[in-house]
């Protein structure tokens, strides 16, 4: 059992440590097909990518694809930024974007203070009541709703969600469920709702290190202990089927 391609990967166009031809050249040698370059999006407060850069990406990426004949698709880890399921994602960047991940990351900006307040602060701090798990799962399932997004990374990490709920709308919509390399916050109830509503998983590593790319092990042993049939993983040992986004 292979990935055919990993596609959340990290570049020094945010806080990654290799350049996207480093990535590349380890894609190639651990045999993937393609991969993904999804750095932080425009909304983080930190490290984003900037939309001023992606001609310069576009060009890093055309020249690592000669370079190692890997295919590489453009994509982002944008932000959740509202209560409402904002992303920093607008129509015009689904021009160049090939794939869309989104997920809550506790340095992005917020719309407004508001949403500071009751989606950014609580979480942060883990205040955790019920009322917040109800506010965050209101958040990611407009977002699945009314945003254009494939992946939803790291789900519940930092930000916990009625994961049931997720999941089913997640299915009806044609959104995928990250296995994250590093961090899956899921509990057996979780997993069992998730299976229940026969949940399109995809591997992915979160690579922030070019060594790292295509290292799914962590995602793999929660296939091995939940025993996720092979046609829930939308990228083993085949190209998974990405919704269009426009
Ligand atoms: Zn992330
Ligand atoms: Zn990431």
């Amino acid at each position: 059992m292979i990935i055919y391609g990993d596609y959340h990967t990290h570049s020094t166009y945010s806080d990654g440590k290799g350049s996207i031809l480093d990535n590349a050249i380890v894609a190639k040698n651990k045999g993937l097909k393609e991969f993904a370059i999804t750095d932080h999006g425009f909304t983080h407060k930190l490290y984003g990518v900037k939309r001023s850069q992606i001609e310069s990406v576009k060009l890093d990426i055309e020249k690592a694809k000669s370079a190692t004949g890997v295919n590489i698709l453009l994509g982002i880890e944008e932000n959740l930024t509202s209560l409402e399921g904002n992303t920093g994602i607008i129509e015009s960047d689904l021009d160049f974007l090939n794939i869309v991940n989104v997920g809550y990351h506790k340095m992005a900006k917020a719309d407004t203070k508001k949403d500071f307040f009751k989606l950014f602060l609580p979480n942060n701090l883990k205040w955790y009541t019920k009322r917040q798990i109800e506010k965050n799962t209101i958040c990611v399932l407009k977002a699945i709703e009314t945003q254009p997004i494939n992946i939803i990374t790291h789900l519940g990490v930092g930000m916990p969600v009625n994961v049931e709920e997720v999941a089913r709308l997640a299915k009806q919509k044609g959104v995928f469920i990250e296995l994250n390399g590093k961090r899956i916050s899921f509990t057996n109830k979780d997993m069992e709702s998730l299976m229940k509503y026969d949940t399109d998983f995809i591997l992915n590593s979160d690579a922030h290190r070019p060594e790292l790319i295509g290292d799914v092990r962590y995602g793999m042993k929660y296939v091995l202990k939940y025993h996720i049939p092979d046609k829930n993983i939308v990228n083993l040992d085949k190209r998974p089927n990405f919704k269009k986004l426009k």
